[in-house]
């Protein structure tokens, strides 16, 4: 029996590339997972080898691809989703990298950023991009490979090299070198679009010292992007679908509607709230972006990071040993009344949004000789719902207020944490069934190109949801907690050793 219109979704991350085949009715038929290495050269900086991406890349969708012909699929197309920010700069000629990838997470353009702060340019990157000056994002990462990378200055300046994303550099290493493209979304995170009139800006070229010659071409989310040559993984398929991962996640949870919006909790937290055709400019450091473009249509959406989510419980795990699995998280969490007092503010690396305290440090108050383990292990829980709740009054604050909260990602397979989350936010929360939201949206997207689904609203109809949790905290003890959380976070921000 053969099973028809199949889309193959390259889902790149940041640890590692998976490839996962969909039905069209979103049953994963094949799925296989490669993790590549993480290089640490200095402090603070973070890469990756573009080499090591590209097989792990091929040796993935190979092994689906088999898997999936041995279970009767018939592809169709290709959807490509991944870890956005992350910046390539290759040869034209060659196709190879002239210095390795460096991953959004690599602070070591912090200096640049502070001194175009320092020169007042600020405002208008924030008018245009809808971002904040931060190495985070692609653009200063650019000019620090051309800065430093012997005659790479010159080589762009004849217009030999090319820059992109990981989507534009796996693109461009599937067609053969046919096509350099990146997708709306990903253009959006570099610090070097306009998001108003989705074109690359040349004032903010000329700001970042990055030549235009470089650049890929900017598509929809749903686009032709080409087609792979035999040599990427032995076959020829159209690649017709592509976002950056939280974009994608978004569009596998159908947040196509005004309002809604979706969490993922894995090692951080990231919301993102479509805010359909408005531009919303935050008061409160969250960040505006393109949501995605599909068949001609902008959405914008407002985002939120937690920089620690899921990594406060490796941390109880790994560095003080309370737990032995994550999964202990939720009977411990549920064997105890009340969190007796404690809370948690995990700032291992800052707070970001709304307080954006890059110099903040983690603390933990309210400690007593009665606190144990499960009252920490409940506080560590509650703090990535209270940090939830911050970003949604934020957003609130803005002016969008969502009714329902759609979660995705590792931490979510925790009821309690659900359940905890519906109270405190008082709004419904959903889990869908399928859990690969970010791998399903880029298979949608191609999906969509192909034509096997003609629109974002039959999507939605056929989107399931595995478990609602609706709001049932009693509010004396929700506003306990929450003047507790504000008191902690007071405090942490406060602090200064
Ligand atoms: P990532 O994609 O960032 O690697 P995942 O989505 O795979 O993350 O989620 C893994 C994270 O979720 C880990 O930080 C882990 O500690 C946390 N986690 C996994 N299962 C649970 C659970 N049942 N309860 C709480 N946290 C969990």
């Amino acid at each position: 029996m053969s099973i028809e219109n199949c889309i193959l979704s390259i889902d790149q991350g940041t640890t590692s590339s998976r490839a996962i085949v969909f039905s069209p009715d979103s049953t994963i038929i094949a799925i296989a997972q490669q993790e590549f290495e993480q290089h640490y050269p200095n402090d603070g900086w973070v890469e990756h080898d573009p080499e090591d991406i590209w097989a792990s890349i091929q040796n993935v969708c190979k092994q689906a691809l088999e898997e999936a012909k041995n279970k009767g699929a018939n592809i169709v197309a290709i959807g490509i989703t991944n870890q956005r920010e992350t910046t390539v700069v290759w040869d034209k000629k060659t196709g190879k990298a002239i210095y390795k990838a460096i991953v959004w997470q690599d602070r070591r353009t912090a200096p640049q950023c502070r001194e175009l702060k320092q020169q007042g340019h600020l405002n208008t990157i924030r008018s245009r991009t809808g971002l904040l000056l931060d190495p985070y994002f692609s653009a200063t990462k650019v000019s620090w490979i051309l800065d430093n990378v012997k005659g790479a200055r010159q080589k762009a300046n004849a217009g030999e090299l090319a820059f992109g994303t990981i989507d534009s550099f796996l693109i461009w290493r599937l067609t053969g070198g046919k096509v350099h493209a990146t997708d709306v979304t990903n253009a959006s995170r570099t610090n070097l679009f306009n998001i108003h009139t989705l074109n690359w800006d040349q004032e903010l070229l000329k700001l970042f010292d990055v030549p235009a010659s470089l650049l890929p071409n900017v598509k929809e989310c749903t686009d032709d992007y080409g087609i792979t040559c035999p040599s990427a993984f032995g076959a020829t398929l159209p690649i017709l679908g592509v976002a950056g991962d939280q974009h994608a996640a978004s569009i596998g949870q159908c947040c196509f509607q005004k309002g809604a919006i979706k969490s993922t909790y894995g090692t951080g937290g990231f919301l993102m709230l479509n805010t359909a055709e408005q531009i919303l400019e935050s008061k409160n450091n969250l960040l505006t972006t393109v949501a995605y473009t599909i068949k001609g249509k902008t959405h914008y959406a407002l985002e939120g990071s937690i920089f620690v989510a899921g990594a406060a419980i490796q941390w109880l795990r790994d560095e003080l040993n309370l737990i032995e699995h994550a999964f202990e998280t939720e009977s411990l969490a549920q064997s105890v009344e009340d969190n007796h007092g404690v809370y948690f503010v995990p700032a291992f690396a800052g707070l970001g949004a709304p307080y954006w305290e890059p110099d903040a440090r983690g603390a933990i108050y309210g400690l007593t000789r009665g606190t144990t383990i499960a009252h920490l292990v409940r506080a560590a829980l509650e703090s990535v719902c209270l940090q939830t709740f911050d970003l949604l009054k934020a957003m609130a604050e803005d002016g969008v207020n969502p009714q329902q909260l759609r979660v995705d990602g590792g931490m979510v397979a925790n009821n309690w944490i659900c359940q905890f989350l519906a109270g405190i936010l008082e709004i419904e929360v959903e889990r869908p069934k399928i859990m690969e939201t970010t791998a399903l949206g880029a298979a949608y997207l191609a999906g969509l190109q192909a034509g096997i689904y003609q629109s974002t609203q039959e999507l939605t109809l056929m989107n399931q949801i595995e478990s609602k949790f609706k709001p049932q905290m009693p509010p004396k003890i929700r506003q306990q907690r929450l003047k507790g959380w504000s008191a902690a976070i007071q405090s942490t921000l406060g602090f200064n050793a």
